[in-house]
């Protein structure tokens, strides 16, 4: 097939304001050919006749941030008492609910990121439990294999057995379309020196990594004070008193190599000035979830202060046990609501092309020449603002041309990249090497 043209009332390229009377040429593999203003665009391609679109041409959203494996907590965890309310409540209730409904609730989850328009997350999994549906549905980006817990012994235990973790859950990974790197949680509840060592191993093997850092205040109280409301969770909830840092959070992460570029710093709803610029410096991608915020803790991330350090932040919607969808254009609108001094266009640019940068996914997120995003559009009259009329829009919205997942080498995230030994100090006195990888691994 040849190439397809769309002349449109609005595009939306992801990473620039939108053109009026626009026009988009897509190749047959689902590349952008061209993207401009359609007296320009249309004369220079004289083959198929154009497709009108009476509405806003846009490129595939991107959720930077989500954790699709917990998407059967949908309306079962109640937000607004904070965050230890809140994930002890999410801990019992996980307990509660079974395989078959997790596995259930993923897929329809999926459908729906597919349905509004998503073609890449940013997905931390314990389990790995969305892989399959997410390359089902042809859903790309990262899947962070994420790992906690504050004894350090049997943490670094897990962290030995990540790789035949995965070798046994997801035998044979789906392709290059999605990315895996273990990935820790956070630093309150995950041992700092399990931290280095993922976030060191994502490093070795040149991917992008994730880290929930500066979420609320009680993260900070535990760190830098080993007092508050985590410190009394642990103890009453696991009979743990770990050993707290005592440390400024940011010194912290600075020191496990969290302020690095392949580190993708989620939520700083939490963070100062200071520490933003920080990680501003540092070239750390930021993601923020607004509504996941609002719901736990009743705050929002510090958007303007975030704009004001240089950070580019993209969107994520966190999890359905903190919030009602996985729609992340429905970030960027609860953001619209709020800060209508920020043009809307780049809340779009925070939902395409800032999370397509914040994974590493340069082909997503924009209609630009040689980009495979993903062609999507909503119809509408669009008499002011065409950001407002996608903001305002629902889910489904209308493909125009299929993503194309990307395919290629790279794809085996068990295989020989994990044979790099742990870095010094990485593993707790007395445990086992990393385990040798098995006959199944080798062949996969
Ligand atoms: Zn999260």
């Amino acid at each position: 097939m040849a190439v397809r043209i769309f002349h449109a009332d609005h595009v939306l390229p992801g990473d620039a304001p939108p053109i009026a009377d626009g026009a988009v040429v897509v190749d047959a593999e689902g590349a952008i050919v061209e993207v401009g203003a359609a007296a320009e665009v249309l004369p220079r391609h004289a083959g198929p006749a154009p497709e009108r679109v009476r509405g806003v041409v846009f490129p595939g959203l991107v959720n930077a941030h989500t954790h699709v494996e917990l998407s059967s907590m949908r309306g079962k965890v109640p937000g607004g008492h904070g965050f230890v309310p809140w994930v002890d409540r999410l801990v019992t209730t996980r307990s509660e609910c079974s395989p078959d409904e997790d596995a259930e609730e993923i897929e329809r989850a999926v459908d729906a990121l597919a349905m509004s328009a998503t073609v890449a997350v940013g997905d931390v999994t314990n389990s790995l439990a969305a892989v399959a549906a997410l390359a089902r549905r042809g859903i790309g980006g990262s899947v962070f294999h994420e790992v906690l817990g504050m004894d350090r012994a049997v943490v670094l235990r897990r962290v030995d057995g990540l790789r035949a973790e995965l070798a046994e859950r997801v035998p044979t990974w789906p392709g290059a379309d999605l990315a895996y790197a273990p990935a820790p949680h956070t630093l309150f509840t995950l041992h700092h020196d399990a931290a280095r060592a993922l976030l060191e191993s994502a490093e070795r093997r040149g991917v992008r990594t994730s880290l929930h850092l500066a979420e609320h205040a009680a993260e900070r109280r535990a760190v830098e004070h080993g007092e508050g409301p985590v410190p009394e969770w642990f103890a009453t909830r696991f009979k743990q008193r770990p050993e707290w840092p005592k440390r400024p959070l940011f010194d912290l992460a600075a020191e496990v190599g969290a302020l690095r570029p392949h580190v993708i710093l989620v939520h700083l709803a939490d963070a100062r000035a200071d520490e933003l610029a920080r990680v501003a410096a540092a070239g750390a991608p930021v993601v923020l979830c607004p509504r996941s915020n609002l719901y736990i803790e009743g705050r929002l991330p510090p958007l303007l202060a975030v704009r004001a350090a240089g950070i580019e932040p993209a969107l994520g919607t966190d999890s359905l046990a903190s919030n009602t969808s996985l729609d992340v254009l429905a970030e960027a609108r609860a953001l619209a609501d709020r800060f209508p001094s920020v043009p809307k266009w780049e809340l779009v640019k925070m939902a395409t092309w800032n999370g397509a940068r914040a994974l590493g996914r340069e082909d997503l997120g924009r209609l630009a020449r040689g980009a495979r995003p993903g062609v999507f559009c909503v119809e509408g009259a669009a008499p002011g603002d065409p950001a407002a009329l996608l903001l305002a829009s629902r889910a489904p919205r209308r493909v125009l041309v299929a993503r194309v997942p990307r395919t290629g080498a790279s794809a085996d995230p068990a295989g020989s990249a994990w044979d790099d030994p742990p870095p010094a100090g990485a593993r707790a006195p007395g445990a086992p090497p990393a385990r040798a990888p098995s006959a199944k691994e080798e062949s996969s």
